[in-house]
């Protein structure tokens, strides 16, 4: 009889370590699952905007990333005409917020007039967009080898943000930092497969014609809605 009461007593142990370890199990697995599920949720191809250049209210439901070059002919259009519409239409309204990363698919050109954003960027985040339109309204309407040199941006700078510091960000422009931020957004463009300009994502979903803004506001119209279900 001992031996019987001593061996119940280990099957009810042993039991009692099963159903904990299935539910450990379990507990593991809904935490995996729901992992996975926030990962889809936020877009997993959504390009990484920390340290970017972003307007528009930092919690809003819908994420647009603009791929540019201040040297592309079409990205001078695209800020001339599309953007100041979704500025209006969505941004001001605290649906959308919006990211610039550079592209450099002109070469060094690229890289000078990226290095000068993002050194305005780093004295005066707000100040980004000012310089921004403004360098690209100093990029001639009919094409012009050799338009964009140091003093050009300079001058560009001290017209759009009257408060910058020339300067320093003549310095910031050849430092290490910034060419490091120029770097990180030529990895993104890599990564994201980036191979036009500009080229625009909406939640992580490129827009096929950025020059149709039926398209653009479709687009935006539906991650506004998924954002509400
Ligand atoms: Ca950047």
């Amino acid at each position: 009889m001992a031996e019987n009461k001593g061996s119940m007593k280990f099957v009810v142990i042993l039991t009692v370590v099963v159903i904990g370890l299935i539910a450990a199990f379990v507990v593991l697995d809904n935490n995996s699952n729901s992992g996975e599920n926030d990962t889809v949720s936020s877009g997993g191809d959504a390009p990484a905007i920390d340290g970017q250049p972003t307007i528009g209210e930092s919690d809003a439901p819908v994420e647009i990333v603009e791929f540019g070059d201040y040297l592309c002919p079409a990205c001078k259009v695209w800020s001339d005409q599309a953007f100041p519409l979704v500025k209006q239409d969505y941004i001001d309204t605290g649906d959308v917020n919006f990211t610039y990363i550079n592209v450099l698919f002109h070469g060094e050109d690229s890289e000078l007039a990226s290095s000068a954003g993002e050194a305005v960027y780093k004295q005066d985040s707000e100040a980004f967009w000012d310089f921004s339109k403004a360098l690209y309204e100093a990029q001639p309407e009919e094409h012009q080898e050799g338009w964009l040199t140091k003093e050009k941006i300079i001058e560009v700078a001290e017209e759009s943000v009257p408060s910058i510091d020339t300067e320093k960000m003549n310095e910031d422009m050849d430092s290490e930092e910034i060419q490091q931020e120029v770097g990180k957004d030529d990895n993104l463009v890599k990564e994201h497969g980036v191979q036009v300009t500009p080229t625009i994502m909406i939640n992580g979903e490129m827009v096929e014609d950025p020059f149709n803004y039926e398209e653009i506001s479709t687009k935006i119209e539906k991650a506004i809605e998924e954002s509400n279900e």
